[in-house]
């Protein structure tokens, strides 16, 4: 039995002082308990889910920001992320993810959901293990520490027209025999730290056919996250095709509930806002990434004021933090609104507070690990602020998580522990050297 003992803990209820928890062998909470005062001076944070993540585009991230064309945009930026994921093999895979999983965890993400598409080699041939991408994954996953969601991805056409996979695009695809043989592989591995659900890659790259029959074979409560309405163009090809828009088409064809999350979701009218809330899906907002590809701003205040569940993810790794995703999904709002102070709740006026209590919340639904507050029965995935950084002195119960979220550019993550272990050490991950010189030999053999 393990304990971890804060000056002040932030649970469900709010900050706690002078309190610790009990973490048995699995990880978990076992009991909340006060603690003696400590010298310290710990204030602890749940971890934070990352609900969106394609691990190889860490290692192309800046570098698709020189004009090529006047018309710059999701699509083109598309294009170089093909090129880039063609020249991937597992062995560079699991070194690249490696690198970002540990600056998640630097950062104060404890659980990763790995939306993973780059299943087979380059000419499109499954590897002689059809799993070997993933196992590369699941290996950086165990490295680090991070706790992994592994949701493989099914893609099997280039539109809504039902065309072909492209030539880029053929290593990502499966039949579905293929595909749920790949889910059943890696469920026979699931394990405290490694939780398998389902990706639809989105509605233009599962024909309608398809998406009922996987939908039917999975197990109920698996997850099922898929891309929703990213982009403006897809909303018109999905009205021209299905004759709805996609979010529309999707509550209308399968049974979204609390199990599904719904990534970007940014082109909702307020029919469609309504109608994911009252699911009790989650959406991926992932607001760096968003700004990064010109996607549109996701309609945050609508959706919190119709009761929304929400989390964030990290995409492209254009930026490794939830505290900079956070940040500007509040100030996307400020921009647009020309107001202050837009995510609240009566209950709940700080920003930074309902921001990371929301977060909390979807945390469980969305990666299927029992995880996201600090809690009796949940893993002790936990994030020690840094109180000896100077933006951090004179902190008060009332300011602390506003003050961690917008109080500047230094990272305020002190240690990290998952399940109880700790990982990063005063700020460090503790296989940070090891890690960066694979990195950097992966990063040589990618560029040359
Ligand atoms: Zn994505």
């Amino acid at each position: 039995m393990k304990t971890l003992d804060a000056a002040m803990l932030w649970t469900p209820g709010g900050w706690q002082a002078d309190a610790g928890f009990d973490i048995d062998d699995q990880g978990r909470i076992v009991a909340i308990d006060s603690a003696e005062p400590t010298a310290s001076a710990s204030w602890i944070v749940p971890g934070i889910a990352n609900l969106h993540s394609h691990a190889f585009q860490r290692a192309m991230a800046g570098m698709a920001e020189r004009q090529t064309n006047p018309e710059d945009s999701f699509w083109t930026w598309r294009e170089t992320m093909y090129r880039f994921a063609a020249r991937f093999t597992p062995e560079l895979l699991k070194d690249v993810a490696a690198q970002l999983y540990a600056e998640m965890l630097e950062a104060g993400y404890t659980t990763v959901c790995e939306f993973h598409y780059l299943h087979h080699a380059p000419d499109g041939r499954p590897y002689d293990d059809p799993a070997a991408m993933s196992r590369a994954l699941v290996a950086a996953a165990r490295e680090t520490g991070i706790r992994l969601t592994l949701l493989p991805v099914l893609y099997m056409t280039g539109g809504f027209d039902g065309r072909a996979l492209g030539e880029r695009q053929r290593r990502f695809g499966h039949d579905l025999d293929a595909y749920l043989r790949l889910i059943d592989t890696l469920c026979e591995e699931a394990a405290p730290d490694l939780h398998v659900g389902c990706a639809l890659h989105s509605l233009r790259a599962v024909p309608a056919d398809a998406m009922k029959a996987v939908l039917a074979a999975l197990p109920p409560a698996m997850p099922v996250h898929i891309h929703i309405a990213e982009q403006v163009g897809e909303v018109q090809d999905c009205l021209a095709i299905r004759n709805a828009r996609p979010v529309e088409w999707l509550l209308d064809n399968a049974a979204v509930d609390a199990r599904w999350t719904l990534v970007h979701a940014t082109h909702l009218n307020a029919v469609e806002v309504q109608g994911i809330a009252r699911t009790g899906a989650t959406v991926a907002i992932c607001p760096t990434t968003e700004a990064n590809l010109g996607d549109g701003l996701f309609p945050l205040r609508d959706y919190l004021a119709a009761g929304g569940r929400w989390g964030i993810g990290s995409d492209s790794h254009i930026s490794v933090s939830p505290v900079e995703e956070l940040r500007w999904l509040e100030y996307g709002q400020r921009l647009i609104t020309r107001h202050r102070n837009i995510a609240v709740r009566a209950t709940s006026p700080s920003v930074g507070e309902t921001l990371l209590a929301d977060v909390s919340a979807s945390a469980r639904q969305s990666t299927g690990h029992a995880i996201g507050r600090l809690a009796v029965g949940e893993f002790a995935d936990a994030v020690v602020l840094d109180t000896d950084a100077p933006p951090l002195f004179g902190l008060t119960g009332a300011d602390a998580i506003d003050r961690w979220i917008f109080s500047g550019n230094r990272n305020l993550v002190r240690d990290v522990h998952v399940g109880g272990r700790r990982v990063v050490v005063g700020g460090h991950h503790v296989q940070r050297d090891a890690i960066a010189a694979r990195y950097r030999a992966a990063m040589t053999q990618l560029m040359g």
